[in-house]
């Protein structure tokens, strides 16, 4: 957390910053800044207006205390999404350009042609059509990519060109054209578990999944069992149950399994302090910030 420290000061200089191992008046605190708060700090803070997450997301937060907190904000972040963007782009031209192939032959001085699927015969969903998903489908329909995405509710403003599916009653449709399925949701009870053994039945055979969400969103039995079975082609990760992954854990000399270590994207300090400084403004004058969670959705 001392890492934000100089931001802070640039955005604000004499913002008063304090750590979890050293509080000082807890009366004084206004907003606390969070990432894996340790259990019991936030209901000890009465002066409380402002939790804001150091993430897009706000599963690392205790739910019982960073929910009764009067404002909860997450990060929006347009860096962030580019970022997330360009990885997102990465991983599915390297698996459909048969980049693992051309790595291979390089390796063994072999000049090798692989068969070229374009893009406009590529299906890419992305469940969670937020912040982040709508960024990646951006950047997938500018290199020509069919896309389509699923969201909890309908989503107007998507970009006409993706194909929009919501809820649970347009999960098989949605399921069933992705021959790269993205998750990109935020973990909640209901997205718990949501890259499981059914939803890869329902994918064309030989499907990729990317998963940039978060690691409780995979079954990661079920995808190894999908894997071996051929219903899934091959898999890219970059979240995991246990992290970092341990040793000895089967994804990481899998053939098909690319492995990155929770890296798909990050947010910048500078737009941490910002951010925070603003929505504790917007607090101060009893206004809602855009970045506001609602916390019964839980995202
Ligand atoms: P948003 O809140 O902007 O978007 C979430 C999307 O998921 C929305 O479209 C929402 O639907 C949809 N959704 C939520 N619940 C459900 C559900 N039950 N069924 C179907 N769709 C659902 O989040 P962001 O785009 O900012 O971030 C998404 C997630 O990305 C984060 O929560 C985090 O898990 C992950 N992430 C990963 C990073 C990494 O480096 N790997 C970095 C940053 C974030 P609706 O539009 O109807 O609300």
């Amino acid at each position: 957390m001392r890492y934000l420290a100089p931001a802070f000061e640039a955005a604000c200089p004499g913002t008063e910053l304090r750590y979890a191992d050293a509080l000082g008046a807890p009366e004084r605190i206004d907003a606390a800044v969070c990432w894996y708060p340790p259990p019991g700090l936030l209901a000890t803070l009465p002066r409380l207006r402002l939790v804001q997450s150091l993430a897009a997301g706000i599963d690392h937060l205790p739910a019982g205390e960073a929910r009764r907190a009067p404002l909860l904000c997450r990060i929006v972040d347009p860096t962030m999404a580019g970022g997330m963007a360009a990885y997102v782009a990465w991983a599915v031209i390297h698996r459909q350009r048969a980049m693992d192939a051309y790595l291979a032959s390089a390796a063994a001085g072999r000049w090798q042609e692989e068969p070229i699927v374009p893009p406009a015969r590529h299906r890419v969903g992305i469940a969670g059509l937020g912040t982040l998903g709508e960024a990646c489908a951006r950047a997938l329909l500018a290199l020509g990519y069919a896309v389509r995405g699923w969201s909890r509710t309908p989503r107007p403003a998507a970009p006409a060109q993706v194909e929009c599916f919501h809820g649970a009653a347009g999960l098989d449709a949605f399921l069933s054209g992705c021959d790269t399925l993205v998750c990109l949701l935020p973990l909640t009870e209901q997205t718990r578990g949501f890259l499981c053994a059914e939803v890869f039945a329902r994918l064309p055979r030989g499907a990729h999944v990317v998963n940039v969400g978060r690691g409780a969103h995979l079954d990661e039995d079920a995808l190894l069992a999908a894997l071996a079975t051929g219903q899934l082609g091959a898999a890219t990760l970059d979240a995991f149950v246990q992290e970092p992954l341990p040793a000895g854990h089967p994804f990481w000399h899998h053939p098909r399994i690319v492995v990155t270590p929770h890296v798909a994207t990050r947010t910048d300090a500078a737009v941490i302090a910002r951010q925070t400084l603003d929505n504790l403004a917007l607090a101060r004058r009893g206004l809602r910030p855009p970045a506001a969670v609602d916390p019964a959705q839980g995202y």
